[in-house]
């Protein structure tokens, strides 16, 4: 097995992650094969009864059949230009445990029919690679939207962008939870709260999640406090089908500092209190352009922005979220330097190796209050 950026060769049939240890490769310190010492790991990425026939299908298609022990399940966002199936290729040639992707267009209403050929292609490479596929929404929905034809619209627009998932076997759908046009944080709130349970109730039986994102709060965009998520997530008919995507960047842009080792711990403290780490379920890995509590949302590469690369550092080695899918939404390129390779061997690079003390320490204690140091 190789670090690095070296894709892996991963094929159908390799063993699954959770086999007891967490043991590191010595030799390639950037390697950890890692047990989920928070008992998550990969099966967090369906919710299905594994007694099931039909569940134990779905979680095979779901993060592919081929999870591996040194996987740290990070990744990128990735074009779907070509066809949904090219992102995929695209995760494999940089060597991605994770990709996420838009299943359209982003910025358009329109929906094209998802044809069996397409799902069937998907579903084919993303089995042959075994990367784990999370889906993010279209920037048009909103949620809180105080109009009522605009709220309409993107409670349909949602339910069909968890169609799409659903169809394609897709576990996760991350989507930001919405801006309030100047009705008020209050009156915002409550339309999301409603338009979830408009959406839950039309997508009952389906299995893939919902992860609200934490945002910026750029303008009067919701989502910005860890109260305000738990608002969300818990306010719903179905908080048992939510979760949280937690964004560094957003984080840090909203006034969360994650720049060193106390404001981290403090922020995951306040975010542990609020919404409850078990509820993070996917990770956006970006650095920030803009500076601690500016409320604006621009992203950099990592470790060359205003968070720096202790924050990364710190997430990395950070074993409640070991399992957890870890996707960049970093610029793709530098002065015509294609940036995904250099921003996820840095990410590697930044994993420590598991000493024996710790690995005790982990397996006895179940680790949410002992972060590694
Ligand atoms: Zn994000």
């Amino acid at each position: 097995m190789t670090a690095g950026n070296a894709p892996r060769n991963r094929k159908k049939g390799r063993a699954n992650r959770h086999d007891g240890a967490i043991t590191t490769d010595y030799e390639n310190p950037s390697v950890v094969r890692a047990e989920d010492p928070a008992g998550r790991g990969t099966d967090r990425h369906s919710q299905a009864d594994p007694g099931n026939e039909k569940e134990r299908d779905y979680q095979a298609n779901a993060h592919g059949s081929a999870t591996s022990m040194d996987d740290l399940l990070i990744g990128a966002h990735m074009s779907i230009a070509g066809g949904i199936h090219r992102a995929i290729t695209r995760g494999e040639a940089l060597g991605c445990g994770v990709i996420q992707i838009f299943t359209k267009n982003a910025s358009q209403w329109k929906s094209p029919v998802l044809t069996d050929q397409t799902v069937k292609k998907f579903t084919q490479e993303r089995d042959g690679t075994g990367i784990l596929v999370i889906a993010h929404d279209s920037y048009l929905i909103n949620l809180a939207s105080p109009d009522t034809f605009l709220r309409n619209r993107s409670i349909a627009a949602f339910v069909d962008e968890m169609e799409r998932a659903e169809k394609l076997g897709i576990p996760y759908l991350v989507m930001h939870p919405g801006a309030h046009k100047d009705s008020g944080e209050e009156a915002g709130l409550k339309n999301i709260v409603r338009s979830f349970d408009a959406i839950l109730k039309q997508t009952r039986g389906f299995r893939v999640r919902i992860l609200v994102e934490n945002t910026a709060g750029q303008g009067t965009a919701l989502g910005h406090s860890f109260e305000q998520l738990k608002r969300i997530v818990e306010g719903t008919i179905h908080p048992e089908r939510m979760g949280v995507c937690f964004d560094t960047c957003h984080a840090f842009a909203a006034g969360y500092d994650l720049r060193d080792r106390s404001g981290y711990e403090r922020t995951m403290a306040e975010l542990d209190t609020a919404v409850g780490m078990t509820r993070i379920e996917a990770l956006h890995l970006n650095d920030s352009k803009k500076n601690l509590g500016l409320r604006v949302d621009r992203h950099e590469h990592i470790g060359r922005g205003m968070l720096g690369l202790e924050c990364f550092r710190l997430i990395m080695n950070d074993v409640r979220f070991r399992g957890v899918p870890k996707v960049l939404e970093t610029p793709k390129d530098l002065g015509g330097l294609d940036m995904d390779p250099v921003n996820l061997a840095t990410l590697r690079n930044l994993v420590r190796p598991v000493h024996a003390e710790d690995r005790q320490a982990r397996n006895v204690s179940g680790t949410l209050e002992n972060p590694p140091t």
